[in-house]
């Protein structure tokens, strides 16, 4: 987003609550970060335009074979997990993935026998999922997608909510689409643990400390926020747990994240505490 010309910025009011009431708490390289005062949900405001981000996204994936390398090795883990937990509560139909990327998880998802369809606004991206995996993706926005009401029995979203401008509209369009009682699920940063990260960090090592990596995410859930905004929008039921890490083929750093997601996991099943770096949201849609 680094671009040489000034990006207009707008306006924003809290995603969960709609209040305009908010304070700033962190000024960070991009852009301001910023809690309502109301609910208490964090995110960035103002924020680039929808038409500057799809730019920038669509610039993203040049080198499709490094991509897909990449995408394999450090997904693998996330998605084999997250297929498992989607299996507990739907384990055949039709199954979307909104901002799909290469198509690596729709890969798994329709390897379990469901019927997949994806979205991605990245234009090489979307065309290495159609032209090599041969899945089924619309190039574009999800709302560009018109897809028919009631359509899906499973929408997902990883690491998708974080990156856009409006995550209100994303989740109501997901409920149009979502068949009744159909399962959403939404994996994004946990922000009590990237907060607290960052306040470590700035303390004791500053150079270290990535702050809430503003260039890239707009909003910053806590368990809390992601759970609220998805009951405004019409998800019941809501499960939420912590998230698989990211695994980047680096064995000591690897094995630090399992060892730390392995406390997560006590933390959240014995105190309820959710310390995890990144949370899944599992929901249904309220008939
Ligand atoms: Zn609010």
């Amino acid at each position: 987003m680094c671009a040489d010309r000034p990006i207009p910025k707008v306006d924003r009011p809290c995603a969960v609550c709609s209040s305009r009431d908010a304070r700033i708490i962190r000024m960070e390289e991009i852009q301001p970060v910023v809690r309502c005062l109301r609910c208490g949900y964090i995110y960035c405001n103002p924020v680039p335009s929808e038409v500057d981000l799809l730019a920038y996204y669509d610039g993203s994936y040049t080198d499709w074979d490094h991509w897909e390398q990449t995408f394999r090795h450090d997904r693998q883990y996330v998605f084999t997990e997250g297929l498992r937990r989607i299996c507990r509560y739907q384990s055949e139909g039709k199954l979307l993935d909104v901002g799909c990327s290469l198509g690596i998880f729709l890969e798994g998802a329709r390897a379990e026998g469901f019927e997949c369809h994806g979205v991605e606004v990245s234009e090489p991206a979307a065309r290495f999922a159609g032209d090599r995996l041969r899945l089924n993706v619309f190039q574009g926005t999800l709302h560009e997608a018109r897809y028919p009401c009631e359509f899906f029995d499973v929408v997902t979203l990883w690491d998708v909510l974080e990156h856009v401008p409006d995550p209100r509209s994303i989740l109501r369009e997901i409920r149009r689409i979502l068949k009744p009682r159909g399962l959403a699920v939404v994996r994004v940063p946990n922000v009590n643990f990237h907060l607290s990260r960052s306040r470590i960090l700035s303390a004791i090592c500053p150079q270290r400390d990535p702050g809430l990596d503003t260039l890239n995410h707009l909003n910053h859930f806590s368990a809390h926020s992601l759970l609220a905004l998805m009951r405004r929008q019409g998800f019941e039921r809501p499960v939420l747990l912590p998230g698989t890490p990211n695994i980047y083929g680096r064995p000591l750093i690897d094995s630090a994240k399992k060892l730390y997601n392995s406390l997560a996991q006590m933390a959240h099943s014995l105190l309820h505490l959710e310390i995890a770096t990144i949370i899944e949201a599992y929901a249904f849609r309220r008939p």
